[in-house]
């Protein structure tokens, strides 16, 4: 059963938002777009410091196997591995990718579930490039990471590109008047504070992770958003927040942030689209980036949900636009969401604004709620969806071969500031619990709210 059939059995029968969803699996695989689903529509940047670009290089022979025969001939590649190879699935992936994981979870606890498995020669990530970067970079040195499609990027990290971080970095220096390359130890400046605090979302490359890195920045994941925020105001002035506007507006709001003090940076505009004054005032600085997938959840779908089922919980990720959040009963990462689910009272109505691949597992999960998404239209993130079993059974078949296909290589020094950020983050929160619940590892502590 593929994917999409998949949705329909389990979710009211609906339209979906691309009609390249319904078309044959290998159509699509060749285009340079994001693929079909909810980032189908947004630019593919000419120049991507990751691989969105690619178009698919699977063999014919994977693409002729049938889907019977493909999950036959992953499991057999499993079982022949053993040990040497893990599989991280991520939340919004196929169930017929989640079906073969050994970890299901976010980005973040993916990662941190691959270092449970020191013997693995191969950690094969089922999720999007950044995240298979930040795999390698946490991953021992002879650990393989691989991204079975190298074409499944992320539109959202994609948004924000090094060149325009750097180039916004100069333009912030010179309205601040501080060295671009100058110290990144607070007390060098006066008030003992950094004129900027450049805090990246998980979500990006680590070309990004890095720059946070060098500049006296820290990565934030949507658990610990709030957290590493609070770190960011007490060594900084103010907070240049990239690529998600709306993790960065929805948290900085949370915790009493003006959203006057919070204006907008467009990388296409001189001064980010901002005059001097406006600079001055700022609190936080968020990048013009966005999800496509939670972009599409509004405050109508809300209010629809509210009319038809009298007493439901309405629970969003915070990368939904304010309004949304605002308008939610609870709001948090996708762990968040998932616990939210887990302990709600049986006969619970939650409807959910998150990717409907992991709305539709949570709700075969618990068929004592009833669980739907807010979006009546099915629309999955576009770049997960490239991850195709024919895919994974070519990278695990290769690893039975000696052969590596598709490794995910960060640079030494770009890992190197970039595990600087990381470290930032991990000594600003709770560390991640490990274990494997569904194969999940317990999640960081959730600093999403819950109305
Ligand atoms: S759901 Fe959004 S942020 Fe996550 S991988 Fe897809 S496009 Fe990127």
């Amino acid at each position: 059963m593929t994917s999409v059939a998949l949705r329909l059995a389990v979710a009211p029968p609906t339209e979906s938002c691309d009609s390249g969803l319904a078309a044959p699996t290998w159509d699509f695989d060749a285009l340079t777009t994001y693929g079909p689903g909810a980032s189908v529509d947004d630019a593919v940047p000419a120049e991507t410091t990751n691989a969105t670009t690619r178009p698919g290089q699977l063999p014919q022979a994977y693409r002729d196997a049938d889907e019977a025969d493909l999950y036959r001939r992953i499991e057999v590649a499993k079982e022949t591995l053993g040990d040497r190879v893990v599989v991280l699935g991520h939340y919004y992936q196929r169930d017929e990718i989640v079906a073969h994981a050994d970890f299901v979870g976010d980005s973040f606890q993916l990662a941190n579930a691959a270092l449970t498995r020191p013997d693995a020669e191969a950690i094969v990530f089922c999720g999007v490039h950044f995240m298979a970067e930040t795999a390698d970079i946490l991953a021992r040195e002879d650990q393989q990471v691989i991204l079975p499609n190298l074409a499944a990027g992320c539109s959202m990290a994609d948004m924000a590109d090094e060149d325009s971080v750097e180039e916004a970095w100069l333009d912030l220096a010179e309205a601040y008047g501080f060295d671009p390359e100058g110290s990144d130890d607070p007390a060098d400046y006066p008030g003992g504070k950094l004129p900027v605090v450049p805090v990246t979302y998980m979500n990006s490359s680590a070309a990004l992770k890095a720059f946070c890195g060098r500049h006296g920045g820290i990565v934030c994941t949507s658990s610990n958003a709030r957290t590493v925020l609070e770190w960011a105001f007490e060594r900084g002035e103010r907070v240049l927040f990239f690529p998600d506007q709306h993790l960065g507006r929805n948290t900085a709001k949370a915790m009493g942030v003006p959203l006057e003090q919070m204006p907008m940076w467009n990388p296409r505009k001189p001064l980010g689209g901002n005059d001097e004054a406006t600079l001055q005032a700022a609190t936080v600085i968020l990048w013009h980036g966005f999800c496509s997938v939670h972009r599409r959840f509004t405050t109508a779908q809300i209010d629809k949900a509210r009319a038809e089922y009298p007493g439901v919980q309405v629970v969003v990720h915070p990368e939904c636009p304010m309004p949304v959040v605002d308008a939610a009963d609870a709001a948090g990462s996708t762990e968040l969401i998932r616990q939210f689910v887990a302990d709600a009272e049986p006969g619970s109505v939650i409807a959910i604004g998150t990717e409907v691949n992991m709305v539709n597992r949570l709700a075969a999960q618990h068929p004592d709620k009833t669980i739907f998404c807010l979006d009546p239209v099915i629309c999955p993130c576009s770049t997960m969806y490239r991850i195709h079993p024919g895919y994974l059974a070519w990278v695990l078949e290769g690893l039975v071969a000696g052969e590596t296909h598709n490794r995910i290589e960060v640079d030494d020094d770009v890992a190197r500031h970039a595990r600087t950020a990381l470290e930032r983050m991990l000594a600003a929160a709770p560390k991640p619990l490990t274990g494997s619940a569904q194969g999940a590892p317990a999640a960081t502590a959730a600093t999403g709210s819950a109305r």
